[in-house]
C-alpha cells in the first residue's frame, strides 16, 4: 500500500477559525482521544504506535460539524471521526495527524416513534435503548461495548452483536433506516441517505462524510433473562447453541458458547461455571423460559445461573462476558491472547467448527455467537488465539479461509482486508463526492490515497 506522506498543514489558522467551538489541544488528552481498542491486536499494536492526532474538536450541535469541516477542507487538514474509541481495528487512530472530532457532544435523542427512533450521532447505545423501553421498544441490536459506544461508531465502525440471532447484521436491508451525513467538499453541505443509500456510508469506517443523525429501527421490547449452562463436552454445548438458534418459537437475543478453558477467565461467573466445562451464556424472554429445561436436558447440559436481566445492580451483567468482551476478560487474565472473527458456512458450519475445535486445542479457544444469515442461523466465533507470531496467526487465519471460513481480520487496519475484502463501488463513488480531497481518515484503504 502506499500513502502519501501528508506536508504540514496550518493548525494555528485552523484553531483560530474554529472560535467558540470546543477545542483540545493538551498533548496527553489528544494523544488518549487519539486510541481505540486496537491494543487487543500484537499485530496492530506496533503498526499505530505514536501515530496521534495534533487536536481535538468536539462538536455541539451539526452547524458546528459544518464549521470543523469547511475549515479542514480550507487548510486541507486529515481528519478523523470518533465515537466512544471502542473501535478494535484502529478505525479511530489518526495515521496522518490532524483533527480528532470527537462527536460524543451531540447526544440528543430526537424522537422514539413505534419501531423507529431518530438520534444524534454521540448518543449512546444504552442511552438510546433506556429512552426506547419507556414506550415498549428496545434497540434490534447492539455490541457488547453498547454501555459505552455511540451509535454513529456502531454505523461506521461495527456489524451486529446481542440481538443478531433475531435480525441478523447491521448491514442487512432495514436495519439501518436514514443517515445525515455532513461533506467535506469546498462548502460542505448535509446529505440524508434514506433507504438502500444507506449502505454507502455504513461501515465506511469515517471515511465517507460525518454522520450527523442516525435513524434506526427497534424491536418490541421483552422482559429478558439472563442464563448461564455448563456442558461436560463442548460439542453438546455447540449442538445446544444451535438447536436453541433454530427454535423460532423461542424468543431469544444471545447465544454465546464458551469452550473450556474460556469460561474461568470469567472471574466473576466462576462459581456457576465448573473447572473444565464448557458454558453457554443466554439472554432469553421469559416468555420462552418455561420451555429452556427441556432443551438444555436433551443437550446434557445444566442450568446453573438464572437473573432477569432488568434486575439492575443485581450480579454481574452476562451480557458483558460476550461478544469481544470474552477477549477483554481473557486479556486481563493472560495479554498474550488475541483473536480472531469468524463466521462459519451455512452448509457445514458444526461439523468445520467441530474439526477445528480439535485441531487446534487450545492454541485457538472456541467462542461461538449466534448470528441469524440470510434467514439461516449460523455460528459466528470470536475465538481465542494463544498468539505467538503473527506468521503462525496468518497461517491459521489462512487454514480457516481454505476450509470455508469467512474471517473478518481484526489484525489489520486496511477496509479492504478487513470484514468487507473490496471496497464496494457505491462507497467509493460517493467519497469522490462527498470528500474529493481524500481527507477523511486517510491511510485506512487501499483504493485511496489521501489529495494534498
Ligand atoms: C470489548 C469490546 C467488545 C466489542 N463488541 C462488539 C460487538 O459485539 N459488535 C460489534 O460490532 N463491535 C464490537 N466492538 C467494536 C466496537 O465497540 C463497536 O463497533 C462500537 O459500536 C463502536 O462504537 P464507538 O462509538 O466506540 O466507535 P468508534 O470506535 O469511536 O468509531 C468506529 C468507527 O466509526 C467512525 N465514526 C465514529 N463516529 C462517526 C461519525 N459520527 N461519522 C462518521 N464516522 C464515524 C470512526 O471514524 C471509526 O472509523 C467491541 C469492541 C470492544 C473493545
Amino acid at each position: 500500500m502506499t500513502t502519501t506522506p501528508v506536508k504540514s498543514f496550518d493548525l494555528e489558522a485552523l484553531i483560530n477559525s474554529l472560535q467558540g467551538i470546543e477545542i483540545i489541544t493538551d498533548s496527553t488528552q489528544v494523544a488518549k482521544l487519539s486510541q481505540d481498542y486496537h491494543t487487543f491486536s500484537p499485530v496492530l499494536v506496533p503498526k499505530l504506535a505514536g501515530k496521534v492526532g495534533d487536536v481535538v474538536v468536539r462538536p455541539a450541535n451539526e452547524q458546528e460539524v459544518l464549521k470543523i469541516a469547511a475549515a479542514c477542507v480550507k487548510y486541507r487538514i486529515p481528519v478523523t471521526i470518533r465515537g466512544a474509541g471502542t473501535g478494535n481495528y484502529g478505525q479511530c487512530v489518526p495515521l496522518h495527524g490532524g483533527v480528532i472530532v470527537d462527536m460524543t457532544r451531540m447526544h440528543e435523542i430526537c424522537w422514539v416513534k413505534p419501531g423507529i427512533a431518530r438520534v444524534e450521532a454521540g448518543v449512546k447505545l444504552a442511552a438510546l435503548d433506556k429512552k426506547a423501553r419507556e414506550s415498549g421498544w428496545e434497540m434490534r441490536m447492539a455490541p457488547s461495548t453498547y454501555r459505552t459506544a455511540t451509535i454513529a461508531g456502531f454505523v461506521a465502525g461495527g456489524s451486529g452483536g446481542i440481538g443478531s440471532i433475531q435480525y441478523g447484521l447491521l448491514g442487512d436491508r432495514g436495519n439501518l433506516i436514514a443517515l445525515r451525513v455532513v461533506t467535506l467538499e469546498d462548502e460542505p453541505r448535509v446529505i440524508e441517505l434514506r433507504g438502500d443509500d444507506v449502505q454507502k456510508v455504513n461501515h465506511a469506517w469515517g471515511i465517507n462524510g460525518i454522520i450527523t443523525e442516525v435513524e434506526i429501527p427497534l424491536a418490541p421490547a421483552y422482559p429478558w433473562v439472563e442464563v448461564i449452562l455448563t456442558f461436560p463436552e463442548f460439542m453438546a454445548a455447540a449442538k445446544f447453541g444451535q438447536a436453541l438458534a433454530d427454535a423460532d418459537g423461542m424468543i431469544k437475543k444471545e447465544i454465546g458458547i464458551f469452550a473450556s478453558p474460556i469460561p474461568q477467565y470469567f472471574t466473576p461467573l466462576r462459581q456457576y461455571i465448573p473447572d473444565d466445562t464448557n458454558a453457554a451464556l443466554l439472554l432469553v424472554a421469559e416468555q420462552s423460559l418455561e420451555f429452556l429445561p427441556g432443551l438444555v436436558e436433551q443437550y446434557g447440559g445444566t442450568i446453573t445461573y438464572q437473573k432477569q436481566a432488568q434486575e439492575v445492580g443485581k450480579g454481574a451483567n452476562l451480557l458483558e462476558f460476550t461478544w469481544n468482551h470474552t477477549t477483554l476478560h481473557a486479556r486481563t487474565v493472560d495479554t498474550s491472547i488475541t483473536y480472531l472473527q469468524s463466521i462459519f458456512p451455512a452448509d457445514k458450519s458444526l461439523k468445520l467448527v467441530e474439526h477445528m475445535y480439535h485441531h487446534y486445542g487450545d492454541e485457538v479457544m472456541m467462542h461461538l455467537e449466534f448470528i441469524r444469515v440470510n434467514g439461516t442461523a449460523i455460528p459466528a466465533a470470536l475465538q481465542l488465539v494463544r498468539y505467538t507470531s503473527e506468521e503462525r496467526l496468518n497461517e491459521i487465519i489462512h487454514d480457516h479461509e481454505e476450509k470455508g471460513v469467512f474471517i473478518a481480520n481484526p489484525h489489520t487496519y486496511i477496509i479492504e482486508d478487513g470484514g468487507r475484502k473490496v471496497i464496494d463501488p457505491e462507497q467509493l463513488k460517493f467519497k469522490e463526492m462527498v470528500d474529493p480531497y481524500r481527507l477523511m481518515n486517510p491511510g485506512k484503504s487501499k483504493a485511496l490515497e489521501l489529495k494534498v
